[in-house]
Protein backbone atom coordinates (compact mmCIF):
# COMPACT_ATOMS: atom_id res chain seq x y z
CA UNK A 1 0.00 0.00 0.00
CA UNK A 2 3.22 2.74 0.87
CA UNK A 3 5.63 3.15 -1.41
CA UNK A 4 9.24 2.10 -0.11
CA UNK A 5 9.93 5.49 0.49
CA UNK A 6 7.62 6.28 2.64
CA UNK A 7 8.18 3.20 4.60
CA UNK A 8 10.38 4.97 7.16
CA UNK A 9 8.48 7.38 7.80
CA UNK A 10 5.11 5.29 8.55
CA UNK A 11 7.15 3.14 11.26
CA UNK A 12 8.33 6.54 13.48
CA UNK A 13 4.14 7.48 13.21
CA UNK A 14 3.42 3.80 14.33
CA UNK A 15 5.75 4.01 17.02
CA UNK A 16 5.11 7.20 18.31
CA UNK A 17 1.51 5.99 18.61
CA UNK A 18 1.78 3.61 20.34
CA UNK A 19 3.91 5.63 22.68
CA UNK A 20 1.17 7.96 23.26
CA UNK A 21 -0.74 8.11 26.75
CA UNK A 22 -4.36 9.28 25.74
CA UNK A 23 -6.43 5.74 25.34
CA UNK A 24 -7.53 7.22 21.73
CA UNK A 25 -4.96 9.12 20.13
CA UNK A 26 -6.36 10.60 16.71
CA UNK A 27 -2.90 10.25 14.76
CA UNK A 28 -3.13 6.33 15.04
CA UNK A 29 -6.88 5.97 14.86
CA UNK A 30 -6.41 8.09 11.12
CA UNK A 31 -4.06 5.73 10.26
CA UNK A 32 -6.07 3.12 10.55
CA UNK A 33 -9.32 4.98 9.43
CA UNK A 34 -8.11 4.51 5.86
CA UNK A 35 -7.61 0.32 5.74
CA UNK A 36 -10.71 0.52 7.87
CA UNK A 37 -12.91 2.47 5.11
CA UNK A 38 -14.38 5.04 7.47
CA UNK A 39 -13.51 7.99 5.03
CA UNK A 40 -16.05 9.39 2.56
CA UNK A 41 -16.31 11.72 -0.08
CA UNK A 42 -19.37 14.60 0.29
CA UNK A 43 -20.08 16.73 -3.41
CA UNK A 44 -21.10 19.95 -2.97
CA UNK A 45 -22.61 21.43 -6.53
CA UNK A 46 -20.98 24.52 -8.64
CA UNK A 47 -23.54 26.48 -10.25
CA UNK A 48 -23.68 28.98 -13.20
CA UNK A 49 -26.81 30.75 -11.61
CA UNK A 50 -27.44 32.39 -14.70
CA UNK A 51 -28.43 29.25 -16.42
CA UNK A 52 -29.15 27.13 -13.75
CA UNK A 53 -26.99 24.48 -14.93
CA UNK A 54 -24.26 22.48 -13.01
CA UNK A 55 -21.43 22.97 -14.15
CA UNK A 56 -19.22 20.61 -11.41
CA UNK A 57 -18.79 18.84 -8.17
CA UNK A 58 -16.58 19.59 -4.92
CA UNK A 59 -15.24 16.74 -3.07
CA UNK A 60 -14.82 17.27 0.63
CA UNK A 61 -14.14 14.64 2.80
CA UNK A 62 -15.71 12.98 5.50
CA UNK A 63 -14.89 10.82 8.62
CA UNK A 64 -17.38 8.51 9.75
CA UNK A 65 -15.46 7.70 13.24
CA UNK A 66 -16.37 4.74 15.20
CA UNK A 67 -17.15 6.77 18.38
CA UNK A 68 -17.23 9.98 17.46
CA UNK A 69 -19.91 9.72 14.44
CA UNK A 70 -19.44 12.15 11.12
CA UNK A 71 -16.23 14.24 11.50
CA UNK A 72 -16.01 16.77 8.73
CA UNK A 73 -12.00 17.62 7.89
CA UNK A 74 -11.63 20.63 10.26
CA UNK A 75 -11.77 18.14 12.60
CA UNK A 76 -8.81 15.70 11.77
CA UNK A 77 -7.13 17.25 8.64
CA UNK A 78 -4.73 19.49 10.93
CA UNK A 79 -3.70 15.95 12.23
CA UNK A 80 -3.47 14.62 9.35
CA UNK A 81 -0.97 17.55 8.23
CA UNK A 82 0.83 17.29 10.89
CA UNK A 83 1.80 13.81 11.30
CA UNK A 84 2.38 13.21 7.21
CA UNK A 85 -0.87 10.99 6.80
CA UNK A 86 -2.26 13.39 4.58
CA UNK A 87 -0.23 12.44 2.10
CA UNK A 88 -2.26 8.97 1.84
CA UNK A 89 -5.52 10.53 2.91
CA UNK A 90 -5.12 12.92 0.36
CA UNK A 91 -4.34 10.53 -2.53
CA UNK A 92 -7.22 8.13 -1.02
CA UNK A 93 -9.75 10.98 -1.86
CA UNK A 94 -7.75 11.91 -5.32
CA UNK A 95 -8.51 8.70 -6.07
CA UNK A 96 -12.16 8.21 -5.32
CA UNK A 97 -13.41 11.40 -6.85
CA UNK A 98 -12.06 10.33 -10.36
CA UNK A 99 -13.22 6.74 -9.93
CA UNK A 100 -16.96 8.27 -8.73
CA UNK A 101 -16.56 10.84 -11.89
CA UNK A 102 -15.68 8.31 -14.09
CA UNK A 103 -18.52 5.94 -12.91
CA UNK A 104 -21.01 8.50 -13.05
CA UNK A 105 -19.96 9.27 -16.74
CA UNK A 106 -20.00 5.15 -17.66
CA UNK A 107 -23.60 5.08 -16.20
CA UNK A 108 -24.67 7.74 -18.56
CA UNK A 109 -24.91 10.92 -16.29
CA UNK A 110 -24.33 14.26 -17.44
CA UNK A 111 -20.45 14.59 -17.65
CA UNK A 112 -19.57 17.42 -14.91
CA UNK A 113 -15.56 17.93 -13.77
CA UNK A 114 -14.59 17.40 -9.95
CA UNK A 115 -12.71 19.40 -7.94
CA UNK A 116 -10.23 17.98 -5.69
CA UNK A 117 -8.63 19.72 -2.48
CA UNK A 118 -4.48 19.54 -2.12
CA UNK A 119 -3.56 20.57 1.04
CA UNK A 120 -0.12 22.53 1.41
CA UNK A 121 1.61 18.96 2.24
CA UNK A 122 0.53 17.10 -0.71
CA UNK A 123 1.56 19.97 -2.73
CA UNK A 124 5.15 20.43 -0.64
CA UNK A 125 5.88 16.85 0.27
CA UNK A 126 4.85 14.16 -2.09
CA UNK A 127 5.16 13.63 -5.99
CA UNK A 128 1.66 15.09 -6.67
CA UNK A 129 2.33 15.40 -10.33
CA UNK A 130 3.46 11.24 -10.22
CA UNK A 131 0.09 10.64 -8.34
CA UNK A 132 -2.10 12.38 -10.17
CA UNK A 133 -0.92 11.04 -13.47
CA UNK A 134 -0.91 7.70 -12.09
CA UNK A 135 -4.67 8.14 -10.75
CA UNK A 136 -5.93 8.93 -13.88
CA UNK A 137 -4.05 6.01 -15.81
CA UNK A 138 -5.40 3.97 -13.27
CA UNK A 139 -8.94 5.35 -13.07
CA UNK A 140 -9.28 6.47 -16.71
CA UNK A 141 -10.72 9.26 -15.94
CA UNK A 142 -10.02 12.03 -18.64
CA UNK A 143 -7.99 14.62 -17.49
CA UNK A 144 -10.33 17.50 -18.66
CA UNK A 145 -12.89 16.31 -15.50
CA UNK A 146 -10.71 16.68 -13.08
CA UNK A 147 -10.17 19.98 -11.12
CA UNK A 148 -7.37 20.78 -8.57
CA UNK A 149 -7.86 23.36 -5.59
CA UNK A 150 -4.81 24.71 -4.33
CA UNK A 151 -4.90 27.90 -1.33
CA UNK A 152 -3.37 30.97 -2.28
CA UNK A 153 -1.87 30.82 1.01
CA UNK A 154 0.19 27.61 -0.17
CA UNK A 155 1.22 29.19 -3.65
CA UNK A 156 2.20 32.33 -1.88
CA UNK A 157 4.61 30.24 0.61
CA UNK A 158 6.98 28.58 -2.03
CA UNK A 159 5.95 30.40 -5.24
CA UNK A 160 8.68 29.25 -7.47
CA UNK A 161 8.42 25.63 -6.63
CA UNK A 162 5.23 25.32 -7.02
CA UNK A 163 4.61 27.35 -9.94
CA UNK A 164 6.46 24.74 -11.69
CA UNK A 165 4.20 22.33 -10.30
CA UNK A 166 1.48 24.01 -11.31
CA UNK A 167 2.36 23.76 -14.97
CA UNK A 168 2.89 20.56 -14.94
CA UNK A 169 -0.49 19.58 -13.76
CA UNK A 170 -1.60 22.03 -16.20
CA UNK A 171 0.27 19.84 -18.79
CA UNK A 172 -1.17 16.84 -18.05
CA UNK A 173 -4.44 18.80 -19.05
CA UNK A 174 -6.01 19.42 -15.44
CA UNK A 175 -7.76 22.68 -14.60
CA UNK A 176 -5.99 24.17 -11.22
CA UNK A 177 -8.19 26.45 -9.53
CA UNK A 178 -7.06 28.99 -6.79
CA UNK A 179 -8.65 28.39 -3.32
CA UNK A 180 -9.50 31.04 -0.43
CA UNK A 181 -8.58 33.67 -3.04
CA UNK A 182 -8.32 37.32 -1.28
CA UNK A 183 -7.08 35.82 1.83
CA UNK A 184 -3.14 35.38 1.47
CA UNK A 185 -2.53 38.99 1.63
CA UNK A 186 -0.78 38.87 -1.73
CA UNK A 187 -0.66 41.63 -4.42
CA UNK A 188 -2.69 40.29 -7.33
CA UNK A 189 0.26 41.16 -10.01
CA UNK A 190 1.55 37.45 -9.36
CA UNK A 191 -1.83 36.34 -10.59
CA UNK A 192 -0.88 36.40 -13.77
CA UNK A 193 2.58 34.19 -13.53
CA UNK A 194 0.53 31.06 -11.74
CA UNK A 195 -1.03 28.94 -14.57
CA UNK A 196 -4.52 28.81 -12.81
CA UNK A 197 -7.63 28.34 -14.75
CA UNK A 198 -9.85 29.83 -12.14
CA UNK A 199 -10.30 31.75 -8.64
CA UNK A 200 -12.32 30.87 -5.80
CA UNK A 201 -12.98 34.08 -4.08
CA UNK A 202 -13.23 32.94 -0.25
CA UNK A 203 -16.53 32.97 1.11
CA UNK A 204 -15.63 35.92 3.95
CA UNK A 205 -16.15 38.51 1.82
CA UNK A 206 -19.25 36.73 -0.07
CA UNK A 207 -20.58 36.58 3.88
CA UNK A 208 -20.17 40.49 4.06
CA UNK A 209 -20.99 41.15 0.36
CA UNK A 210 -24.73 42.68 1.28
CA UNK A 211 -23.25 44.30 4.87
CA UNK A 212 -19.81 45.40 4.35
CA UNK A 213 -19.18 48.02 1.79
CA UNK A 214 -15.80 46.87 1.43
CA UNK A 215 -16.14 43.39 0.41
CA UNK A 216 -18.78 44.07 -1.91
CA UNK A 217 -15.97 46.70 -3.33
CA UNK A 218 -12.84 43.77 -3.01
CA UNK A 219 -15.07 41.64 -4.69
CA UNK A 220 -16.14 43.58 -7.45
CA UNK A 221 -12.07 44.31 -8.34
CA UNK A 222 -11.47 40.99 -7.74
CA UNK A 223 -13.96 39.61 -10.56
CA UNK A 224 -12.61 42.79 -12.80
CA UNK A 225 -9.12 41.89 -12.41
CA UNK A 226 -10.12 37.50 -13.56
CA UNK A 227 -11.93 38.62 -16.43
CA UNK A 228 -9.44 41.15 -17.73
CA UNK A 229 -6.81 38.24 -17.31
CA UNK A 230 -9.34 35.66 -18.79
CA UNK A 231 -9.32 33.55 -15.58
CA UNK A 232 -12.76 31.74 -14.54
CA UNK A 233 -13.72 33.12 -10.84
CA UNK A 234 -16.23 30.98 -8.97
CA UNK A 235 -17.96 32.74 -5.44
CA UNK A 236 -17.82 30.20 -2.71
CA UNK A 237 -19.90 29.94 0.38
CA UNK A 238 -23.33 31.71 -0.96
CA UNK A 239 -25.79 31.39 1.54
CA UNK A 240 -28.70 33.95 0.55
CA UNK A 241 -30.57 34.45 -2.63
CA UNK A 242 -29.31 38.29 -2.21
CA UNK A 243 -25.63 37.02 -2.30
CA UNK A 244 -26.12 35.12 -4.99
CA UNK A 245 -27.95 38.35 -6.73
CA UNK A 246 -24.93 40.84 -5.70
CA UNK A 247 -22.54 38.13 -7.32
CA UNK A 248 -24.57 38.38 -10.26
CA UNK A 249 -24.77 41.98 -10.55
CA UNK A 250 -21.00 42.27 -10.63
CA UNK A 251 -20.86 39.69 -13.31
CA UNK A 252 -19.64 36.80 -11.34
CA UNK A 253 -22.21 33.64 -12.16
CA UNK A 254 -21.16 30.76 -10.87
CA UNK A 255 -21.68 29.97 -7.25
CA UNK A 256 -21.53 27.49 -4.77
CA UNK A 257 -22.57 27.30 -0.94
CA UNK A 258 -25.49 26.10 1.06
CA UNK A 259 -27.94 28.90 -0.70
CA UNK A 260 -27.46 25.76 -3.74
CA UNK A 261 -26.78 23.05 -1.77
CA UNK A 262 -24.84 21.46 1.23
CA UNK A 263 -22.21 19.24 0.35
CA UNK A 264 -23.88 15.66 0.10
CA UNK A 265 -23.05 11.94 -0.40
CA UNK A 266 -23.08 10.70 -3.55
CA UNK A 267 -26.17 8.61 -3.82
CA UNK A 268 -28.05 12.22 -3.03
CA UNK A 269 -25.94 13.86 -5.74
CA UNK A 270 -27.33 11.03 -8.01
CA UNK A 271 -31.21 11.83 -6.75
CA UNK A 272 -30.95 15.28 -6.98
CA UNK A 273 -28.79 16.05 -10.28
CA UNK A 274 -28.64 13.04 -12.20
CA UNK A 275 -32.92 11.97 -12.14
CA UNK A 276 -32.81 8.64 -9.87
CA UNK A 277 -30.10 6.34 -8.72
CA UNK A 278 -28.07 4.75 -11.54
CA UNK A 279 -28.79 2.11 -13.35
P1 LIG B 1 -12.57 24.58 1.26
O1 LIG B 1 -11.86 23.92 0.15
O2 LIG B 1 -12.49 26.06 1.34
O3 LIG B 1 -14.06 24.06 1.16
C1 LIG B 1 -15.21 24.85 1.41
C2 LIG B 1 -15.72 24.63 2.81
O4 LIG B 1 -16.81 25.53 3.05
C3 LIG B 1 -16.29 23.25 3.03
O5 LIG B 1 -16.07 22.92 4.40
C4 LIG B 1 -17.77 23.44 2.77
O6 LIG B 1 -18.59 22.47 3.39
C5 LIG B 1 -17.99 24.80 3.37
N1 LIG B 1 -19.10 25.52 2.77
C6 LIG B 1 -19.69 25.31 1.58
N2 LIG B 1 -20.70 26.17 1.36
C7 LIG B 1 -20.75 26.97 2.45
C8 LIG B 1 -21.61 28.07 2.83
O7 LIG B 1 -22.50 28.51 2.11
N3 LIG B 1 -21.36 28.65 4.04
C9 LIG B 1 -20.37 28.21 4.86
N4 LIG B 1 -20.21 28.82 6.03
N5 LIG B 1 -19.56 27.17 4.55
C10 LIG B 1 -19.75 26.56 3.35
P2 LIG B 1 -15.55 21.47 4.83
O8 LIG B 1 -16.25 20.40 4.02
O9 LIG B 1 -15.66 21.41 6.31
O10 LIG B 1 -14.03 21.48 4.39
C11 LIG B 1 -13.11 22.30 5.04
C12 LIG B 1 -11.79 22.32 4.32
O11 LIG B 1 -11.14 21.05 4.38
C13 LIG B 1 -11.90 22.61 2.83
O12 LIG B 1 -12.05 24.01 2.67
C14 LIG B 1 -10.60 22.05 2.31
O13 LIG B 1 -9.56 22.99 2.45
C15 LIG B 1 -10.34 20.89 3.24
N6 LIG B 1 -10.69 19.61 2.57
C16 LIG B 1 -11.89 19.04 2.44
N7 LIG B 1 -11.82 17.86 1.78
C17 LIG B 1 -10.51 17.67 1.48
C18 LIG B 1 -9.76 16.65 0.80
O14 LIG B 1 -10.29 15.64 0.29
N8 LIG B 1 -8.40 16.82 0.69
C19 LIG B 1 -7.78 17.92 1.22
N9 LIG B 1 -6.45 18.03 1.06
N10 LIG B 1 -8.45 18.91 1.85
C20 LIG B 1 -9.79 18.79 1.99
CA1 LIG C 1 -11.83 24.03 -1.99
CA1 LIG D 1 -12.27 27.59 -0.24
CA1 LIG E 1 -10.96 27.23 3.22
Amino acid sequence: MYRAKEKGKNRVMLYKASMSSAPHDMESELYFALGRGEFELYYQPQLNFATGQLIGLEALIRWHHPRLGLLGPGAFLPVAEESGLIVQIGEWALREACRQNKRWQDEGHPVTPVSVNLSPGQMHASNIVGVVYEVLEETGLEPRYLHLEVTESVVLQHIERVKIKLGDLRNLGIQVSLDDFGTGYSSLSYLKELPVSAIKIDKSFIQDIITGTRDGVIVSAIIAMAQSMDVGVIAEGVETAEQAAALRERGCDLVQGYYISRPQPAPEIERLYYGTAAR
